[in-house]
This record gives structure tokens, C-alpha cells and sequence, in this order.
């Protein structure tokens, strides 16, 4: 999708309108949905260059959470959708420009510093917590809503952006190493969490200067300067937040802070108001869409048919979708069920519990090492024996996903067993949840 494609129809749902920006590896543009005529903000993907990244099954998982899980400081994502070249990332619109805009005029007052620094740090939490990680976060990355306040992109995406540099050299497509993490750049392999406190760090400094704490007119000086966290603060510096900087900036990430503790820091908590972002985090129960398209030419499928394929994620499709035969992927989609959840349970809790409901439910079930575990019915219907699949995926340590589907046997039976037995079985469990219709 280029110029012309402003005012195209996209899956007979969305007008394209102008190009609000390009990333390192997508183009997004502006979109109203027709029916709702709610703006969103559509980033095209080139499928090409995703199939080259071999992290697929790292961000095929860190999208499934991303699905289930919304914060108000972080961009949502709405739907994603995919034709044989390119994927379609519905997300939601931000309207207020990047912030770094309002940077570039000079540097911010303390206070509203210290809001989007708050608001950043909320929401930065808030997805470790989910085990997803940004890894890339940046001033492109930061945008500014209506209110004012502000909204991370690419949380969950990023890890695309971030592949297609296997080197670690962030900077070659992005423009500056600036806000990498030294670990990052001397690709000693790296704490996801660790790489986005010191990114945190070299934002909020600059929030508060208007200018780069390591800034060198050669790439060679800044990377001898990150490293060794060489960089000063003006006098006018508060001391509260020169000591703060001062731990995020740690070039050491074993002893660099954890986000708890800058949490805990009194020049933070100034007018935080943790409760009011804890219950606007509330996570998401709904089953998000994901919609594709046989070829580009935007043949859409029927809204019942949609809504079965609706567990189904980017990768998935591409994965599907690389064959070329889609026919399959839709006839398929009649007799399969799904639901996904995250659970904060260690592994083996969350295999214990599934074994437990099953044979509670009268189900013979067989369990592999690798997480995953097999159900079946012991009556013979005419659709042949009940057969649910259940896999355990580990996106953290501390999170976890969980796939359940019906393999074989008939879909009401399996229904009923669904939302009699097993849903109301699990419901302790899991953190958050998403399913096919
Ligand atoms: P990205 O690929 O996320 O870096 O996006 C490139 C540019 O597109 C950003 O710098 C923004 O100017 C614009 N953009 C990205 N996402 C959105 C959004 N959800 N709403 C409005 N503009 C956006």
C-alpha cells in the first residue's frame, strides 16, 4: 500500500487516508472505520521481511498478549489482518504527534516531566509484568493522545524492528544508538527489562534538559560514553533526580535499578497515583479479530466466518498464509474452537490444574514434556471420539500462555464440555482471557 492507496477500502472496513508516518519497517497510515467511523492508525508490514526474522515464535506470543492486555499509556492494538504480502496492525489512533515535538521547542518543566516519565514508567511495568518487553523504546515511539497524555507504540511489535538488526546495532535503521542500553551494544545478549529501565533513563533526561545525555559528533565516542555511563547533569538539576538518573543509568544491569524501586523513589511518587493506573490497566476479556484476506485484492470473508478465526495472530496467518492455500485455513476454521489465556502460574501448576479438570470431566489424558497435553472424550459420538489440545507456552518466566482447542469431535459437545467444565475449571488461573466465538 503506497500513495495511491489513499482512499482505498481496506477488507471493506477501513477508508486509508494520508500517511502519518514511517517506521523502520512499516508505513502507517490514517483510517476510519466505516461502520463506527472510529479513527485508527493502520501500519502496513511488509510479510517479506517478517518471514526473513527467525523470532517468530517469540513474537507470535508477545502479540497474543499484547491482545489480551491494555494500558491506557500504551497504543492498543485493535486487529490484525493480512493479505498474501502484507500484514495489517489495526492499532489505536493517537492524534497528538510524537512528544519529542514538544521536546525539540525546549526542554519541559519539572512537573510535566515527571508525568510522562510517570506515565511511561506505568506502562513499561505494566507490560514486563505480561512478559513483554520493548526493547526499542524511543522518542518515535512515544505519542501524545488528545489528553495530553502519553501512549507507547510498538509494545509487542518491537521485537521485529529489533530482529531485523541481528548485529544489536539499533541504530543503523533507526538513526541513533542514543537510548540503546550498553549491554544492547555490546551484544552480550541481554535483560529485555534491564535494555527499557536505561532507554526510561536517557528519555526522561531528555525530557528534562531538551538535549542527549551521550551525544558525540561520532558513533565511536557515544558508544565509549554509554558504556561507561559518561554523562553529567546541568547544576540546576534537582538532587532527588540526578540520584535517580543516576541509578538508571548504570552501565552495570545486574545493579541497575529495577523499575519497583523507581516506583518506590519519593521524586516519582510526587502526584502518582498508582491506584488510578492500576484500575485503568484492567486487562481486556475480549476476543480481538483477526481478519485476512485471500489475496490483495481485499476479498473479505463473511462477518460469522471472521469471528471464528478470531484467536488466530499475524504469525499464524503468515505462517498459514506462506503456502498460498487459504482455502484450507477457512474450511478448517469451522470445526476448530479456541481459547488462549495468560496465567501468572508456573508451568507445571497450569499442567497440573488442566489434568485435574479433565479428569474431573471424565477425559483420558495423555501429557508430553514439552507442555503440551492431549484430552480425550470416551464416548464415540458420530463426529468420532472428542479430541482438545491444550499447550503451555512460556512467554516469561513469570507468564504464561495457554492454548486450548478442539481437535476432533463434535463442536456442541465439545462446547458444552467448554463452558460447563473447563472454563469455569480454569477461571482461578488465568489472567486473562481471549477466545474464538
Ligand atoms: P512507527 O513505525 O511506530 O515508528 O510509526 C511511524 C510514525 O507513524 C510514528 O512516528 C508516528 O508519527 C506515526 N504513528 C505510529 N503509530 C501511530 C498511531 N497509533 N497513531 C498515530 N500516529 C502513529
Amino acid at each position: 500500500m503506497d500513495k495511491e492507496n489513499t482512499g482505498r477500502v481496506l477488507m471493506k472496513k477501513y477508508e486509508v487516508g494520508r500517511l502519518l508516518g514511517k517506521g523502520t519497517f512499516a508505513k502507517v497510515y490514517y483510517a476510519r472505520n466505516m461502520m463506527t467511523s472510529q479513527s485508527v492508525a493502520i501500519k502496513v508490514i511488509d510479510k517479506e521481511k517478517v518471514l526473513k526474522v527467525g523470532m517468530i515464535d517469540q513474537i507470535k506470543r508477545e502479540i497474543s498478549v499484547m491482545r489480551l492486555v491494555k494500558h491506557p499509556n500504551v497504543v492498543q492494538l485493535y486487529e490484525v489482518m493480512a493479505t498474501r504480502s502484507k500484514i495489517y496492525f489495526v492499532l489505536e489512533y493517537v492524534r497528538g504527534g510524537e512528544l519529542f515535538n514538544k521536546v525539540t521547542k525546549g526542554r519541559l518543566k519539572e512537573d510535566v516531566a515527571r508525568k510522562y516519565f510517570q506515565q511511561l514508567i506505568s506502562a513499561v511495568d505494566f507490560c514486563h509484568s505480561r512478559g513483554v518487553y520493548h526493547r526499542d523504546l524511543k522518542p518515535e515511539n512515544l505519542l501524545l493522545d488528545d489528553n495530553g497524555n502519553l501512549k507507547i507504540s510498538d509494545f509487542g511489535l518491537s521485537a521485529l524492528a529489533e530482529s531485523k538488526k541481528p548485529d544489536g546495532l539499533l541504530h543503523t535503521t533507526c538513526g541513533t544508538p542514543a537510548y540503546v542500553a550498553p549491554e544492547v551494544i555490546s551484544r552480550k545478549g541481554y535483560d529485555g527489562a534491564k535494555a527499557d529501565i536505561w532507554s526510561c533513563g536517557v528519555i526522561l533526561y531528555v525530557l528534562l534538559t531538551g538535549y542527549l545525555p551521550f551525544q558525540c559528533p561520532n558513533l565511536i565516542d557515544m558508544y565509549r560514553k554509554i558504556s561507561k555511563a559518561d554523562f553529567r547533569c546541568p547544576s540546576w538539576f534537582p538532587s532527588d533526580v540526578r540520584r535517580l538518573l543516576f541509578r538508571i543509568l548504570d552501565p552495570n544491569p545486574s545493579s541497575r535499578i529495577p523499575i519497583s524501586n523507581i516506583m518506590e523513589y519519593p521524586w516519582f511518587k510526587r502526584g502518582f497515583d498508582d491506584k488510578l493506573f492500576k484500575k485503568k490497566a484492567k486487562q481486556k476479556i475480549d476476543a480481538g479479530e483477526v481478519v485476512f484476506d485471500s489475496d490483495d485484492n481485499d476479498t473479505v470473508m463473511a462477518g460469522q466466518e471472521m469471528g471464528k478465526l478470531a484467536i488466530l495472530n499475524a504469525f499464524d496467518i503468515i505462517s498459514f498464509s506462506a503456502r498460498f492455500d487459504l482455502s484450507g485455513l477457512f474450511e478448517e476454521a469451522d470445526h476448530k474452537r479456541e481459547a488462549i489465556f495468560t496465567s501468572d502460574l508456573p508451568a507445571s501448576a497450569i499442567i497440573s490444574k488442566l489434568e485435574e479438570t479433565a479428569k474431573g470431566l471424565q477425559l483420558k489424558v495423555k501429557k508430553n514434556d514439552h507442555g503440551t497435553l492431549k484430552m480425550e472424550g470416551l464416548n464415540i459420538s458420530e463426529r468420532g471420539i472428542l479430541a482438545i489440545d491444550a499447550e503451555v507456552f512460556e512467554v516469561s518466566p513469570t507468564v504464561h500462555l495457554v492454548e486450548i482447542k478442539k481437535i476432533e469431535g463434535d463442536a456442541l459437545e465439545y462446547e458444552k464440555l467448554w463452558k460447563d467444565g473447563i472454563r469455569p475449571a480454569l477461571e482461578g488461573i488465568g489472567c486473562a482471557w481471549g477466545m474464538s466465538k
